[in-house]
């Protein structure tokens, strides 16, 4: 078989998943030990765990997750914002306010300026990573609209502090586009593949380029061919059956790393949120409980313990608390998902492209992790040091990668706190340092002192 194309065999997910129907009390502990040498798991064993209902095993599941993500990512969660752009689109996706024939949302694509106002807001309230999100129809300059917005944003200063980072979200481009995207300096580059499943995902996207799933598909796999390294991907669920996508998405993993030598670098895992306009957004056709979301999370820690999971402000503070442990390695907060919600503040609902679940101000969600015991990270030092693709996936298994992370956990959550945190925040911020460190390995322990004693005498922008 040629690895230049995926194949997503529904009579092989729909036999590994009756064949693992009625799993055993063995077969379920010893998958789970398997899980927790960090090794990843197989697609039949992930079959297995999908099917696994019983509290008891949940929460031998819910414990392997939280060993691993300790493991691996310690107490560290990476911050970062969306940043809309646009809500023009093309496409009819059901779910989605910003499709092409819903009437009810205020349609705006920012201007540079206005794009400018934004990031300067978001710099104000401490953000150093930018996801770029827009819907799939661009001003007159087409595509250029996207480079231009991103050289903005890496542009744009407030007292002197700027965007490290900027990853993005947009419709499915050309190997050539795709190149100029890379040149622009991304970050990573997101694409949700809706649902895998290809019946549900023609009775949902029924309108424009969006329609033809094959070209998404294949997107991920453009993406690499024109040199970007580091790619994220994603399942919206709610619109098929859950244990379909996570068995399906697997098979795209494997597929990429047959072909690149590197799986994707995050995984997203949005649930269907209310959406003005839409029908299918309140009523989902095949909901995902809470206590099944965070099975999922868990599983995907366990499958493939090296990638990244997203989970965004989606999720109410409630589940997002209860899910971080389980695996989350990096979360969004603060956001708002109308295009200038930001320097505006505007309601919600004027453009917005679905409801929220978690309203708190980044202050508010910093302060609130940081009391959970984990370390807020603004970091970026590995795309800035080219730690991307194979290499931070080689780094990463081996567990060095942590000598990086956590120093530059410590030095850029120091920065938040003695630049925009609010007097609470700040205080209990400077204690939750004190608590982890005590934590650390000597090494990393060491650098993160040398760093956060940078960061004391006014450097910014320290990592390593
Ligand atoms: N327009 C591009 C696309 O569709 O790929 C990129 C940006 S789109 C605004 C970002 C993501 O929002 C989509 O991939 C989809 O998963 C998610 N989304 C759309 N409607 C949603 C809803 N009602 N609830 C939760 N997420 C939603
Ligand atoms: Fe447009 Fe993306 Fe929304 Fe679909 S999900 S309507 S492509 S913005």
């Amino acid at each position: 078989m040629s690895h230049d194309t995926i194949t997503i065999d529904d009579g092989a997910i729909a036999r590994a998943i009756a064949n693992a129907a009625t799993p055993s009390e063995s077969q379920i502990a010893e998958i789970i030990a398997k899980g927790r040498t960090l090794n990843g798991l197989s697609r039949e064993d992930v079959a297995v765990l999908l099917n696994v209902h019983a509290p008891e095993h949940l929460s031998q599941l819910f414990e392997a997750a939280r060993y691993v993500k300790e493991t691996i990512y310690g107490k560290r969660l990476v911050i970062f914002s969306p940043l809309y752009i646009s809500n023009l689109c093309q496409n009819e996706c059901t779910y989605c306010a910003f499709r092409v024939r819903n009437k009810s949302i205020a349609r705006r694509a920012l201007t540079q300026p206005e794009i400018e106002s934004e990031v300067q807001e978001l710099l104000r309230q401490g953000h150093k990573r930018i996801l770029l999100v827009a819907g799939e129809s661009y001003p007159k300059q087409g595509f250029q609209y996207v480079l231009d917005a991103i050289h903005t944003i890496y542009e744009a200063r407030a007292d002197g502090a700027n965007i490290r980072r900027v990853n993005v979200n947009v419709a499915p481009l050309s190997v050539e586009e795709f190149k100029n995207l890379a040149q622009a300096k991304i970050g990573t580059y997101q694409l949700f593949q809706e649902t895998y499943h290809r019946d549900t995902y023609k009775s949902v996207h029924i309108r424009g380029q969006k329609a033809d799933y094959d070209y998404r598909l294949s997107a991920i796999d453009r993406a690499m061919t024109a040199g970007i390294e580091d790619v994220g991907i994603g399942v919206l669920f709610g619109l098929s059956d859950y244990r379909y996508e996570i068995l399906a998405m697997l098979a795209h993993i494997q597929h990429l790393e047959e072909r690149f030598g590197v799986g994707p670098h995050t995984i997203s895992v949005p649930r269907l949120e209310p959406a003005s306009g839409s029908e299918i957004a309140t009523h989902p056709p095949q909901p995902v409980s809470d206590l099944d979301f965070q099975k999922i999370v868990a599983i995907l820690r366990l499958a493939v313990p090296y990638t990244g999971i997203i989970m965004s402000t989606r999720e109410t503070a409630h589940i997002r608390r209860e899910t971080f442990a389980l695996g989350v390695s990096q979360i969004s907060a603060g956001s708002r998902t109308t295009p200038g919600g930001y320097a505006n503040d505007s309601p919600e609902e004027v453009g917005a492209q679905f409801s929220l679940g978690d309203h708190r101000s980044l202050d508010e969600v910093i302060r609130d992790v940081a009391s959970l015991g984990y370390i807020p990270s603004f970091c970026t030092g590995c795309y800035r040091l080219g730690r991307v693709g194979q290499d931070f996936m080689d780094l990463a298994r081996p567990g060095d990668i942590k000598h990086h992370c956590d120093p530059n956990a410590f030095s850029t959550f120091l920065e938040y706190l003695l630049d925009y945190a609010g007097d609470t925040t700040r205080q209990q911020g400077l204690e939750s340092i004190e608590k982890s460190l005590a934590t650390l390995e000597p090494e990393p322990r060491r650098i993160s002192e040398r760093l956060m004693e940078q960061v004391r005498q006014g450097k910014r922008d320290v990592f390593c």
